[in-house]
């Protein structure tokens, strides 16, 4: 409807049945389209599978646009510009690129053919444009002769600092608008909060059209597990249960990549290892093998997913807490493209959490204000796996500033089946919580961790407790009824909203981790707010008699 008006609706619509042999736009693709045909900037948030390529690739085949000439597209990763160039080439679409893996004189060649007008598109990687003064120059004759069309910057996420994938490459993109005068510039990206989409704006002229689509990923359903000492069996069992359907396992290291690998073939799963530590070769193989299903599950650092488009990824786990929440849509956003269900798994302990925090906060290379950023991001995936009341879904949607209405989520995600399947019960625990704050008070600063806490809430007499006396303190023992495993769970519920917070102090010898009252706390004393929590509903009246 927006494009019936104009003059290249017919020619559009000729492309999408003939090129690409689609029936129809999907949500936002038609706006997209038109309103880079008519020169304007836009911006286009869309989530991965969504159909970015063609909001670009359609129009760089228009004749009758405003604009004319070639589509000049940055994209990040090789690999995935090599997929593109291949599959536009089947389509009989006059695709090249230009990166570093090319030899100099292939490179020269797609050059001056660019530089003759005689491709559609272009896929250049950042740092042939930062770097190559021949790049810069065919760029500045395209622009004189009229036949630069529009410039395109695919995963637009990579300008951010504040995004998970920040590539300092992608800097120079931020000035293409003054270089280019009066070139359309297009950025798309899957995932964007508030603070990259700002970044990303900054790079088109004032007041581009941001066009934004829903997140929700209706079709995946999503489940948060404590991860114990048995994690790899627990994920064997998933595995098998999903026969040979293919599945991702996301892991923090390259070790942990290598071990799980292992672990699952001596379980009987096929799956293979990846991360960069592996040469472009192997690496290959193994993501062919199993983008054709012959390996069923790849073991993989983050290093594996951009390029990746296989439709029929049935589940996808994160052994371990991913490091912000962009990465964690993206990654699950790799499960089910293709509309079926599909399901995701987190596994995570909260020592995991103090852990890799403390080793973003020590990352010497990164400036401070980035690191502590970081942190800030990580504490979110932390509140995300705490909060166990809370539809997934709408805490999802509601980083990227979404709301979404939890009654919608139709039991896909644990904590809705929990709370509706009524297996759990929800209390007020308010009262409790305060006798934490207050504990903590009479204790000082500087003094515990959580672990030394919830002793001292549970009552245990460890040396800690008795050298330091704390088992004289008047609440010692005051949860001791209520177990270790709940109070356990009030600490670090307490952690992830605010009420408590916990914070590196390094001393000559060694880093601790200790936790004091966080801003929340004065809320919670003076009744400004209340905390609840779930138990399983077998619990209840044990609960309710204590
Ligand atoms: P993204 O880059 O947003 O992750 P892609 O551009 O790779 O998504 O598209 C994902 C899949 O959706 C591709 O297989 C593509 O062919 C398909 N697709 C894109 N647009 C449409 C459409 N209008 N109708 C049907 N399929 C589409």
């Amino acid at each position: 409807a927006v494009m019936s008006s104009k003059g290249w609706y017919k020619e559009v619509i000729q492309i999408l049945h003939a090129k690409f042999g689609l029936n129809s736009f999907r949500p936002n693709q038609a706006e997209a389209i038109n309103e880079t045909l008519s020169g304007q900037d836009v911006v286009v948030l869309m989530p991965t599978g969504g159909g970015k390529s063609l909001c670009y690739q359609l129009p760089a085949l228009v004749k009758s646009g405003t604009t004319k000439g070639t589509t000049i597209v940055i994209s990040p990763l090789i690999s995935l510009m090599e997929d593109q160039v291949y599959h536009l080439k089947n389509l009989n679409i006059k695709a090249e690129m230009v990166n570093s893996k090319l030899d100099a004189d292939t490179r020269s060649e797609v050059i001056s053919t660019l530089v003759k007008g005689e491709l559609e598109l272009v896929y250049i990687s950042p740092e042939m444009l930062s770097i190559s003064r021949v790049m810069q120059m065919a760029l500045q004759t395209m622009y004189d002769k009229h036949i630069l069309a529009r410039i395109v910057i695919d995963e637009a996420h990579c300008v951010s600092a504040w995004g998970h994938d920040f590539r300092p490459d992608y800097m120079a993109l931020t000035k293409v608008k003054n270089d280019y005068p009066g070139i359309p510039i297009m950025a798309l990206t899957a995932t964007a909060n508030n603070q990259v989409l700002l970044d990303i704006v900054n790079c088109a002229r004032p007041n581009p059209l941001v066009l934004k689509q829903s997140f929700n990923r209706t079709n995946l359903l999503y489940e948060v597990r404590k991860k114990g000492p048995k994690v790899v069996n627990e994920i064997a069992e998933i595995c098998l249960n999903y026969g040979g359907k293919s599945g991702i396992i996301y892991c923090r290291s390259k070790k942990d990549c290598e071990t799980t690998a292992e672990k699952l073939r001596s379980h009987g799963v096929s799956a293979e290892h990846y991360h960069a530590g592996l040469d472009s070769e192997t690496r290959s193989k193994v993501q062919k093998n199993w983008q054709e299903s012959r390996t069923h599950v790849v073991c993989a650092t983050i290093a594996f997913g951009m390029g990746i488009d296989k439709p029929d990824v049935r589940y996808v786990i994160h052994m371990s807490m991913p490091q912000n929440m962009e990465g964690y849509y993206q990654e699950t956003g790799r499960a089910g493209r293709d509309g079926r269900m599909s399901k995701v798994y987190l596994f995570y302990k909260f020592g995991e959490y103090l852990n890799i925090r403390r080793m973003i906060l020590e990352e010497q290379e990164v400036q401070r204000d980035i690191r502590e950023h970081k942190a800030s991001l990580l504490l979110k995936v932390m509140q995300y796996c705490e909060n166990t009341v809370d539809c997934r879904r709408k805490q999802v949607l509601q980083y990227f500033n979404e709301t979404f209405d939890s009654r919608l989520c139709e039991m896909k995600c644990d904590n809705c089946v929990a709370m509706r399947g009524q297996t759990v019960v929800c209390q007020d625990v308010t009262e409790l919580a305060k006798d934490v704050v207050r504990i903590l008070e009479s204790i000082g600063m500087d003094r515990v961790t959580d672990q030394q806490c919830i002793d001292i809430l549970s009552g245990r007499m460890t040396t800690r407790t008795r050298e330091s006396n704390y088992n004289k303190l008047k609440l010692f023992g005051c949860l001791s009824s209520y177990g270790l495993t709940f109070v356990e769970r009030l600490v670090h519920d307490l952690l992830s909203q605010d009420v408590l917070e916990d914070y590196t102090k390094r001393n000559s010898r060694f880093a601790q981790t200790y936790i004091r009252q966080g801003k929340k706390a004065s809320n919670l004393m003076h009744d400004k707010m209340r905390i609840k929590m779930n138990f399983p509903k077998s619990n209840e009246t044990r609960k309710a008699s204590n």
